[in-house]
């Protein structure tokens, strides 16, 4: 049975793994020319770099399996580390290694610059929202959320708003609070320690995923057509037709805002938002205490480590920083920093529609459409999650499998 996947980002090659394991033929259809979507691989003056600084969360555990699937080892692939939070004011909470959920609780109880009184207030407001399910009375920004709970102290500056903006790529007086707490409930709230760990690449993000997927489905059998843009889908008889080729059934597996143009109905009103990576060498003696840092106080979020004297500068959501030129914007971020060396090479990466703003109450299409052989996957479709690699996942196995129940004999 012939099945289309379009779009060879994370959630496309997970449909495309899910079918071909299901015994479909496959045909995968990416626009760009290598796979990964919005996180991949680039190479830049010879350096093996990503679209964007990623960071993976040990709770991704459809694409830890995903990754293991195809022949990948996570433990090779990634710096798995305890979460901290630290960053340039002084302020440190670092999750202990002992089981969830005192993990949490002594990290907590632990913090530096947070009064014993906010974090004992704050331990119960967490209790309180665990026996809740993580599920809120009703839908209303992260502001809104911590105002509700008195959540106004150091920790709501320091961890809960730096938070937000990493797991939502959201500012708190615009993000969905009910879905940063689906993200507090498979992280801090999980019962297993590793959930909170977190996961930084130690390759490029071609070599994580894209990669082992591409020669797995290859080896597979499955037909692989880079370059390819789709430019129309139609409903026919018995299955659908991509660009005048007959599939049994076929998964759009596009970011929003492209489908619109392939699949009228499921075009989506979503606004978006940015993120930059500014990657700044300095010399490779130059270290950072703790491989993610959050940076208080100035345009850059948080820095990345990534070895050798190679940091990586993240600057999510709408802001300032997007008046300033790449120049503007790398040496700005090198003052920030405030390292004795200047850095020899830098790199400004702009996503401007990175992931779409994850406001409260945002409609999300669920991954099916008025035809039962054409489903949807992608990050905005894994309504449970903001836009991440985890959702995009999850929704491609999920479109996979739906497709190849929808065309079994
Ligand atoms: C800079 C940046 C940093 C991020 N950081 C994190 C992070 O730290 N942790 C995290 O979990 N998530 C992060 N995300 C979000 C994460 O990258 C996305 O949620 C995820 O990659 C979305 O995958 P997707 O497959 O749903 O969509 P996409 O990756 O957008 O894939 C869609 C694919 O469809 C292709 N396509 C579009 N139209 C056509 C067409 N007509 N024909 C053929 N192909 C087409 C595109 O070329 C693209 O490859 C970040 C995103 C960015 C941009």
């Amino acid at each position: 049975m012939k099945i289309a996947v379009i779009g060879g980002g994370w959630a496309g090659l997970a449909a495309a793994v899910e079918l071909t394991a299901a015994g479909a033929e496959t045909t995968l259809f990416e626009a760009g020319r290598v796979l990964g979507g919005r996180a991949r691989g680039v190479e830049i003056d010879g350096r093996k770099l990503d679209n964007g600084q990623h960071i993976l969360l040990g709770a991704y555990r459809e694409t830890l399996a995903l990754i293991r699937r195809v022949g990948a080892d996570p433990d090779q692939l990634f710096d798995r580390r305890p979460l901290q939070v630290i960053d340039n004011s002084g302020f440190r909470l670092a999750l202990a290694k002992l089981p969830a959920p005192l993990n949490v609780a002594c990290g907590l109880l632990s913090a530096s610059g947070v009064s014993l009184g906010e974090k004992l207030r704050t331990a119960l407001w967490m209790d309180g929202i665990k026996r809740r399910g993580f599920r809120l009375a009703q839908e209303m920004t992260v502001s809104q959320w911590l105002d509700e709970a008195g959540q106004t102290g150091a920790l709501r500056r320091h961890l809960w708003e730096p938070l937000c903006l990493a797991a939502l790529n959201t500012p708190a007086e615009r993000a969905s609070a009910q879905l940063f707490a689906n993200v507090l409930r498979d992280s801090l709230g999980s019962a297993r320690r590793e959930d909170t760990d977190l996961l930084l690449p130690r390759v490029d993000l071609g070599q994580v995923l894209p990669e082992p997927a591409g020669h797995w489905l290859r080896e597979h059998g499955a037909d692989i057509r880079l370059g390819v843009r789709v430019g129309q889908v139609t409903e026919v008889d018995g299955g659908i037709e991509i660009d005048g080729e007959s599939f049994a059934a076929a998964i759009l597996a596009t970011a929003p805002q492209h489908l619109g143009a392939l699949w009228p109905a499921a075009a989506t009103s979503f606004t978006y938002e940015p993120i930059a990576t500014i990657y700044l060498q300095f010399s490779p003696g130059m270290k950072s205490a703790f491989p993610l840092r959050n940076h208080l106080g100035g345009q850059g979020q948080w820095v990345v480590d990534r070895g050798d004297g190679l940091f990586a500068c993240v600057l999510s959501g709408h802001g300032d920083w997007e008046a300033l030129d790449d120049t503007g914007l790398a040496a700005t971020l090198e003052n920030e920093l405030a390292s004795p060396d200047k850095a020899s090479w830098h790199k400004v990466i702009r996503e401007k529609r990175a992931t779409f703003s994850a406001r409260p109450g945002l409609l999300r299409p669920d991954g099916k459409t008025s035809n039962p052989r054409l489903f949807l996957a992608g990050d905005h479709t894994w309504a449970d999650y903001p836009a991440t690699l985890e959702g995009a996942v999850r929704s491609g196995l999920r479109a996979g499998l739906w497709a190849a129940m929808a065309t079994r004999p």
